[in-house]
């Protein structure tokens, strides 16, 4: 048995996942969510005098906004969408008798408007669009929200639907990469205040087939994303549990984020891997919040 067969059999165990006979999938204890809840108020703590403002989407989308986003372009393998039973009372018929003689059921379910959210600023970006144009000053938001992307796997820090927890910028150049920094410099703080050790290491997204090895290569060698690594399950391969990402005008071009002058925004995104970091904790603290060191319990209950 692997390591990370290992890892997740010892969540099962102690009841802070719970099985759902689905890989990815997981239910999770009120000590785990306990965990997630002190450490977004760290979060809060060292966000909340940048004045971002607060927007909460539900975990799923506009499918005509995913659509115009270029997911199916860059991450067709990762995506979920939302399908549902559209039928008259003769559909409804064979479906049940499809269900019952155990064939396929799904394959007459119709799309519905929504697409699940693949990351948390998804649904921001045509939504501020819509208020106008952006003050000089630029903007800030703070976003939470489940996120789904199809990639099971027996890798607990790897589930299909996960909390990702967001800062957006958008602004200049200058004002989205300082943004950027700044919390590259706040994550690693952070992370130490609760006793995990890290490492910052220029990535890139998992961009599908051929072409897209060259779309990743290219946003390598321009630093356009960041990872803040935390070792979970593998030491040879440590888990992103912060992203740092940096879109440089191209959100800002799709979807009309311009400044009253009519020059385009560019926008950067901090996102957290909520159940990444509580598996850090777990991982190096313990299975047992009650016994991890003080220093961390401190800075996570005060
Ligand atoms: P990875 O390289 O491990 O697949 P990613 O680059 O796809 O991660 P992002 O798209 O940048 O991750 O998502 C932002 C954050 O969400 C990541 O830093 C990570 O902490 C978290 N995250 C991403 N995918 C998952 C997942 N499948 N399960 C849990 N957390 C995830
Ligand atoms: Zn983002
Ligand atoms: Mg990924």
């Amino acid at each position: 048995m692997d390591m990370q067969t290992s890892f997740l059999d010892r969540l099962f165990e102690s009841g802070l996942l719970i099985d759902t006979g689905v890989d990815g999938l997981y239910g999770r204890s009120g000590q785990f969510e306990d965990v997630i809840s002190a450490f977004e108020r760290l979060i809060d703590k060292f966000g909340g005098a940048d004045g971002a403002e607060a927007i909460r989407f539900p975990p799923g989308m506009n499918r005509a906004f995913f659509e115009k986003s270029g997911y199916m372009k860059s991450f067709p393998q990762l995506a979920g969408t939302v399908h549902s039973f559209c039928g008259n009372e003769l559909d409804h018929m064979s479906l049940l008798k499809c269900m019952e003689v155990g064939e396929d059921w799904t394959k007459d379910q119709e799309a519905t408007d929504i697409v699940l959210t693949p990351a948390a600023c998804y649904p921001l970006y045509p939504t501020v669009a819509k208020r106008g144009a952006l003050p000089e000053s630029g903007a800030l938001f703070d976003l939470q929200s489940y996120c789904f992307r199809h990639e099971p796997s027996k890798d607990p820090a790897r589930q299909q639907l996960f909390r990702m927890r967001e800062y957006v910028c958008m602004g200049t150049d200058k004002h989205v990469t300082d943004f950027r920094q700044n919390w590259m410099d706040r994550g690693v703080e952070m992370m130490r205040a609760v006793g995990l050790e890290v490492t910052i290491d220029v990535a890139n997204d998992p961009f599908f087939g051929r072409a897209g090895k060259m779309l990743a290569n290219n946003q390598r060698d321009q630093n356009l994303k960041f990872e803040l690594l935390i070792q979970i399950t593998s030491s040879a391969n440590p888990t992103a549990c912060m992203s740092f990402n940096y879109h440089q005008d191209a959100f800002g071009a799709k979807w009309g984020l311009n400044f009253e002058d009519g020059s385009v925004a560019h926008t950067a995104c901090v996102g957290f891997g909520l159940e990444r970091i509580a598996l850090a904790l777990f991982h190096h603290h313990g299975l047992d919040t009650k016994e991890w060191p003080e220093s961390v319990r401190k800075a996570l209950w005060g």
